[in-house]
């Protein structure tokens, strides 16, 4: 037997028994006539004594060990003179009797401390030393707990989890796929699911009316710290509903992980939001509705008084900063700096200080009256000590320059507090979303999403603004799941496929599949998908991530453990009957 308790276990009623433990060693210390060894295992950390004067080889021996050796000891649990309450196993410490090495250990490359020395490259390389340390082991043990909670949930809610396979075709997500060769069928390629969209529609052909799976998806994409190539999806699917049906099912779910992970409960409903208020109220389809700070539109207010940036704009908007009207000349350059940053793309910010003393100060006093710029002040609800950030141009670029600038101003008055979640459903997405490039209608979720019944006539007028029966869930400004309901018949989807510049043959080779199931009894469904990792990283309280993966891949996509991926061999690209063209060498 290797070990009778963990080391995370034992306490004052052990006392007097005599233990056997096995572990890895955390940390020695030596301390006069003692040498103390903290022993870790997932469970926790147990201190072991060795006496030089009870024992003068024994110490010798233990004073010899070296850091995340793995060994065994057997001894008697003690009380501590000095109790350590931070320890669960804090109040005792085991006299040791008997020690063995069973594996020693290299130096490890950076310490395993709950605040570590190593790099991020560094600690994905030796992924199985970083796993070792507290935050991570947290972060998977909460990840499990997470999952079990949404089992028991679904099943509960009548789910069944279905499997359904990695080598596929491509699906409708429209990002690019990672392709695997057929050798049995040369020059033939499977594609990773992006998703099991597909599939789980045809579950719902089959009849199995409650679908779901904590599934593997996979997308070709460039990556950031919230993506990864592969990651994990809650991917759900139900028959005969609508779409109120899934948010009360759904909104249930994440209810219930809130109250058992974290003893939240959510007793009102689920804010709903549709897409043209987040934008206009929020210049976002993700929300970060923990605070107010909502976009106010100025455009009609502040046009036609001479002042030539907005007079061309065509939209003007803003945001009031609460109590920061004493904000200074610096703090204002800084945040004109924010907004003009490519990623945000505007081109300057105007700013109006409604000052304590009821006075106003702008950078625009040249063209507006104090009293042209106290209905601005009332329109966004501004009071004094307040002040107002202006940005103008395109409407939905500033929009979103606002949204962005919200966000920033969001983080520097506090106010997106970590141990807040504010959850909504934002609804009423539109169906399709122009690209300017390509010249041709991209369908905003994918093409299987149904649009509004009423919205239907729009397919032959204005496309572009048919909403759909699409639907997002948000978390404290993060999309953490979306799904729509589907097209279940023929004409519909055909009408769909013609809107997205599909020819019949086209649509036929990439998903006729799915059209011949429609024609055998498809009944009318609807799905969503959250992502896993994401969830978890939020109730984690994680910006990224990558530290609720076992085993992530970094920015270029790699893992930098397993040094994948790598070259294939000549016989292996030949038995693929694939050529390389590429200065690199094979192996
Ligand atoms: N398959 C969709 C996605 O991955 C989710 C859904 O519509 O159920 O985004």
């Amino acid at each position: 037997m290797y070990r009778t308790h963990t080391c995370g276990e034992l306490t004052m009623k052990n006392v007097g028994q005599q233990v056997t433990l096995a572990g890895w060693i955390q940390r020695i210390r030596n301390l006069g006539g003692m040498t103390f060894i903290d022993l870790r295992d997932r469970y926790g950390i147990t201190q072991l004594v060795f006496n030089m004067e009870k024992n003068s080889q024994l110490c010798e021996e233990a004073r010899a060990l070296g850091r995340e050796y793995v060994i065994q000891v057997i001894g008697t649990v003690a009380e501590r003179e000095n109790k350590n309450p931070r320890l669960a196993t804090g109040d005792i410490e085991i006299l040791v009797e008997t020690l063995k090495i069973i594996n020693p250990s290299a130096i490890p490359p950076f310490t395993i401390e709950d605040e570590t020395d190593g790099g991020e490259e560094l600690r994905m390389k030796y992924r199985y030393l970083d796993l070792r340390r507290n935050p991570l082991k947290n972060n998977l043990l909460l990840r499990h707990r997470m999952a079990q909670e949404v089992r028991r949930y679904l099943d509960g809610q009548q789910f069944i989890e279905i499997e359904t396979p990695v080598l596929m075709k491509s699906t409708p997500e429209g990002a690019r796929d990672f392709v695997v060769p057929s050798r049995m069928n040369p020059g033939q390629f499977y594609a990773l699911p992006q998703s099991p969209q597909t599939l789980k529609q045809i579950l719902m052909v089959a009849g199995y009316d409650r679908y779901f799976q904590i599934v593997k998806c996979f997308r070709d994409e460039d990556l950031r710290a919230d993506r990864q190539p592969e990651f994990t999806q809650i991917d759900c699917e139900m028959s005969f509903v609508d779409r109120d049906d899934i948010l009360v099912t759904f909104e249930g779910l994440i209810k219930h992980l809130f109250k058992t992970i974290k003893g939240i409960d959510f007793t009102e409903p689920f804010q709903r939001m549709s897409y043209a208020d987040a934008m206009a109220y929020f210049g976002s389809d993700k929300p970060d509705i923990r605070f107010d700070m909502k976009i106010v539109e100025l455009t009609s207010k502040a046009k036609g008084k001479g002042f030539g940036i907005f007079d061309q704009a065509e939209y003007i908007g803003g945001i009031n900063a609460t109590g920061c009207a004493d904000y200074s000349r610096k703090e204002i350059d800084a945040l004109t700096e924010f907004v003009k940053r490519p990623q945000i793309g505007a081109s300057g910010m105007v700013y109006v200080k409604y000052q304590s003393d009821g006075s106003i100060k702008s950078s625009i006093d040249k063209f507006y009256t104090a009293d042209e710029l106290r209905i601005w002040l009332e329109a966004a609800g501004a009071k004094p000590g307040d002040l107002l950030l202006i940005l103008s141009g395109a409407r939905e670029k500033t929009l979103k320059a606002l949204g962005n600038l919200r966000l920033e101003m969001g983080d520097r008055l506090g106010l997106r507090k970590q141990d807040i979640y504010a959850p909504l459903w934002v609804i009423d997405f539109p169906l399709l979303e122009w690209d300017e490039e390509m010249q041709r209608y991209f369908a905003m979720h994918h093409p299987f999403t149904a649009p509004v019944d009423e919205d239907i006539p729009l397919f032959n007028t204005d496309p572009s603004k048919i909403r759909a029966k699409a639907y997002d869930m948000v978390i404290n400004g993060v999309e953490v799941g979306g799904g729509s309901v589907r097209i279940h018949q023929k004409d519909l989807q055909a009408k769909m496929f013609e809107a997205l510049g599909f020819t019949r043959e086209e649509a036929e080779y990439q998903f006729g599949f799915l059209m011949n199931a429609f024609q055998y009894g498809a009944p009318p469904h609807a799905g969503i998908a959250f992502g896993f990792d994401r969830l978890v990283s939020l109730f984690a309280g994680l910006e990224s991530i990558r530290d609720v993966i076992a085993f992530p891949k970094n920015n270029a996509g790699r893992d930098l453990m397993l040094d994948s991926p790598s070259y294939l061999t000549e016989a292996q690209l030949n038995e693929l009957r694939i050529k390389v063209v590429t200065d690199e060498k094979n192996c």
